[in-house]
């Protein structure tokens, strides 16, 4: 029977030896399936992408001539696939193709199946009035719609976003997947690999809480260094201070291409003639810095993976200490009590053997679209600046109006510094 003789032709496709991460990347498990069905001449509908947990993943294409799906194995690298497509102006075999190549395929098989034999259906009746209806309609041109969910997770726990429009920025740099999407609630947000960096609605409590806290003690802050912080967002803060120079070093220039071109409130203040941006490794910077050659360091890594890892080390935090001047602050974020605790925990101790026991500080604050929404920024001093006996109330409000600051100011900063009880036996601080 050839495909005119039905209603629609059906394709099964079993694809062995694929790229396990791909088979696991909703996000790019959809942007393949996509592809296919476009390459294969379809008009793409709606796409619903969902990730399952531990892993694996299943979504759905519908397109005008019916549907595209998939459902992944990570863990024995198999895809089950299947292309259904009615009308003849679809080749959906260009898809299986384009699928083979995508998700790193080392061999598929497949049947086609006649759908709706013609012989078998009866003569359909088409009254004249549905006709005329037809002929009357206007060809709408499908909306494309997406339920895809970008998805933060550790083993227990996540924290997820429905993307809608399309990727903005999807590039792999040496050091990871650098990722712009757009979100249902939350605007514009980068993503480093799978973990959710910054987004267009909340990233102001991380980056006014990264700047503020430290630039209101600091008397007279003039060299500020600032390592990671690609994004931009610490330095769009720091520019808030006219007497304040900042050295910014990212690895990754990927980072600061993603957030220039598709994250605008973030990334415009690296042209800022005050920053002199440098890409390169923090560590290796902070090693070969001048003793005494910085007023702050703020340490705006990711989580201690990849190359932020080290910026989490004794070694780093002792170079850093010695970059800074006599009166100078360090500000390193520091994860959450409720999520990466150790690392959280063992930022302060380390603090503490290099700064001094009453040196070194933990402020929270909300980070509603970081895991668990609670957050920290850790605070140590090379000198007597406490953040709470040195703190100007009536300076820290009024910079903060003045600016419009949307959540530092004197109470805010006072209230960071006051910790649960089980924070401070976390940090071995007594209950
Ligand atoms: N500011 C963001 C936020 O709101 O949470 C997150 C921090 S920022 C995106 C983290 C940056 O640190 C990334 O761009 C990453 O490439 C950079 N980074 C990681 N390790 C680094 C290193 N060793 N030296 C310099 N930059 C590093």
């Amino acid at each position: 029977m050839t495909f005119q003789e039905s209603l629609g032709r059906h394709i099964l496709v079993e694809f062995h030896g694929c790229a396990a991460e791909i088979l696991d990347d909703v996000g790019r498990l959809e942007a393949a399936m996509l592809a296919a069905a476009r390459l294969a001449g379809a008009t793409v509908i709606q796409s619903i992408f969902h990730h399952f947990s531990p892993f694996g993943a299943s979504g759905v294409v519908v397109i005008q001539e019916s549907h595209l799906a998939i459902h992944t194995w990570p863990e024995y690298r198999y895809a089950a696939v299947d292309l259904f497509t009615c009308g003849d102006t679809t080749d959906p075999w260009v898809a299986v193709h384009h699928l083979h190549q995508e998700l790193g395929a080392t061999s598929h098989s497949s049947i086609e199946m006649r759908r709706g034999s013609l012989r078998d259906l009866p003569r359909p009746e088409q009254p004249a009035d549905l006709e005329q209806q037809r002929r009357d309609r206007e060809p709408v041109e499908p909306r494309l719609q997406r339920n895809l969910w970008f998805t933060d997770r550790d083993d227990n726990q996540a924290f997820s976003l429905r993307i809608t429009g399309k990727t903005l920025f999807c590039e792999r740099s040496p050091f990871q997947l650098v990722r712009v999407l757009e979100s249902a609630s939350h605007g514009r947000f980068l993503a480093l690999d799978s973990m959710l960096m910054c987004t267009e609605r909340d990233e102001f409590h991380y980056h006014e809480m990264m700047v503020h806290p430290a630039l209101q003690l600091h008397p007279d802050p003039q060299r500020v260094l600032v390592i990671g912080g690609g994004d931009g967002g610490t330095a769009r803060e720091l520019l808030r201070y006219p007497s304040v120079r900042i050295t910014l070093v990212e690895i990754d220039e990927v980072v600061v291409r993603a957030s220039r071109l598709h994250l605008p409130s973030l990334g415009s203040s690296l042209d800022d003639p005050r920053v002199d941006l440098r890409i390169g490794d923090g560590m290796a910077f902070v090693q070969g810095a001048d003793p005494a050659s910085y007023d702050l360091i703020l340490v705006d890594g990711a989580d201690p993976t990849g190359p932020a890892e080290r910026l989490f080390s004794r070694g780093f935090l002792e170079a850093c200490e010695r970059a800074l001047r006599p009166g100078g602050l360090l500000v390193a974020q520091g994860a959450s009590p409720l999520f990466h605790a150790d690392t959280f925990a063992s930022l302060h101790q380390t603090l503490r053997l290099v700064f001094g026991e009453p040196r070194a500080h933990v402020l929270l604050f909300h980070a509603p679209s970081y895991p668990t929404g609670v957050w920290s920024h850790h605070i140590a001093s090379k000198g007597d600046l406490h953040p709470l006996t040195d703190l100007d109330d009536g300076r820290a409000d009024a910079f903060s109006r003045r600016e419009g600051l949307r959540y530092y100011d004197a109470g805010v900063h006072r209230a960071s510094f006051q910790l649960p009880r089980f924070v401070r036996e976390l940090l071995g601080r007594g209950g």
